[in-house]
């Protein structure tokens, strides 16, 4: 990146003076640790031909089928679009636009932006609307979750495996190569590219050094460094994005979250996820019951999967953000440290959790055979959703620089304009 441009970290508002990093390597915050910068080995070219590649790999993923089922002389061809359309039709409405937003329509969506941003660039030009088109794409990332699905895919075809001849689809394979395409895109936010505009002089960098840091902060979706009050939003110089260096009542915010997702976990783990008829009899399954038979179908690597994506995962997040909302006073570097730790997992788990939604959603559109053996989903699903998405916002609202600020109060820190 061009030396001395500014360059504040998310976590701790450390202001650094940016320097040259090689292919492949990155910069991290001289107080926190958390990685500034990665500076990518790859050109915009090879970007944008892996971009297009996923373009083509997405609609084979969503369109082909995944798998073709025989039961008793019927066929049925499953995709996921099919899948969703079925859910509607059950009458699980958000349901199917909860994972028809984060399964299709959002990684549709960044795709489509991603390609465009990368064709600007290449061009060398930067169109009025590209603020505008970046800030969308940085809102949708988080909730774009293929390689959640890819996941949830395996779990399905493993727990339906024994039930019905399934032969793959080539929906499947596109799938686990568009779970590794998105993955590996995942690395092109909406702060590189902004950082590729300012490197090829499109945009204009931060480079006041005598700014009071005390008064600085840099933008969520361009990094670009600036004078902010502290309570007041106002639009970033460079993006447009509204800004403010402290969200006010934001604790109150991250515990309103939290405590809505601890209600619904209990009636998500209570009530059915699945419900399952066949000519013996109809049976209900709860995450735990999914658990269990994954188990005894001796997939125990699966279970364990599942197990930890709708157990595990969602009370540690819960409890991780609760301990950042409470353990505020942490004093010294060590401290501050594991902070950033414990926020960059929450951050990193988050969506994991949606997988046994996915499976619900898959497992009925595989198991579609009325009469003979059919699976529905239970009210669980939509509620266990909504535990994720919830939790999800809390994480987003959480402002990790919080706790900064009442180490600074207390130690007395000062936030120099620390260069490396
Ligand atoms: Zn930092
Ligand atoms: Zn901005």
């Amino acid at each position: 990146m061009p030396s001395g441009s500014l360059w504040a970290c998310r976590h701790c508002d450390t202001v650094h003076a940016s320097v040259p990093v090689e292919p492949g390597g990155i910069a991290t915050c001289v107080r926190c640790g958390y990685v500034l910068y990665r500076r990518s080995r790859f050109s915009l070219t090879f970007w944008l031909a892996l971009t297009y590649t996923a373009i083509v790999v997405f609609g084979i993923a969503q369109f082909f089928p995944l798998a073709r089922i025989t039961l008793l002389g019927k066929v049925l061809d499953v995709s996921f679009v099919g899948a969703l359309f079925l859910t509607w039709q059950d009458g699980h409405y958000i349901l199917s636009v909860m994972t028809g937003l984060v399964g299709f329509w959002f990684p549709l969506t960044q795709l489509c932006f991603l390609v465009w941003a990368l064709q600007c660039l290449k061009k060398d030009r930067l169109p009025w609307d590209f603020a505008f088109a970046m800030r969308v794409y940085a809102w949708v990332g988080p909730w774009s979750m293929i390689p959640v699905l890819v996941l949830a895919l395996i779990v399905s075809i493993v727990k339906f495996a024994g039930l019905a001849i399934l032969e793959p689809g080539p929906g499947i394979w596109a799938f686990g190569i568009l779970g590794f395409l998105l993955t590996a895109l995942s690395r092109l936010d909406s702060v590189r590219l902004w950082r590729y505009a300012e490197e090829a002089g499109l945009a204009p960098a931060a480079r006041d050094h005598r700014l009071p840091s005390e008064h600085v902060a840099a933008c969520d979706v361009c990094a670009y460094v600036q004078p902010r009050q502290d309570f007041e939003p106002m639009p970033c110089e460079r993006c447009g994005h509204p800004m403010t260096k402290r969200q006010h009542h934001m604790s109150a915010r991250v515990w309103a979250y939290l405590i809505a997702a601890a209600v619904i976990y209990i009636p998500a783990n209570v009530l059915p996820m699945m419900i399952i008829s066949n000519p013996l009899g109809t049976s209900v399954h709860t995450i735990l019951g999914g658990v269990y038979e994954l188990w005894r179908l001796g997939s125990w690597d699966l279970a364990v999967i599942v197990f930890v994506a709708s157990v595990v995962v969602p009370i540690t997040k819960l409890g991780a953000l609760a301990v950042l909302l409470l353990a505020r006073r942490w004093r010294g570097e060590a401290a501050q440290r594991q902070r950033t730790r414990l926020y960059e997992l929450v951050e990193f788990i988050g969506q994991w959790s949606m997988l046994d939604v996915f499976v619900v959603v898959l497992m009925a559109a595989m198991a579609n055979f009325p009469g003979v053996s059919q699976i529905v989903a239970g009210p669980a699903a939509a509620s266990f959703g909504m535990v994720v998405v919830l939790t999800m916002l809390a994480a987003m609202s959480y402002d990790p620089r919080s706790g900064r600020d009442e180490n600074s109060k207390t130690s007395g820190g000062t936030k120099a304009n620390d260069e490396r």
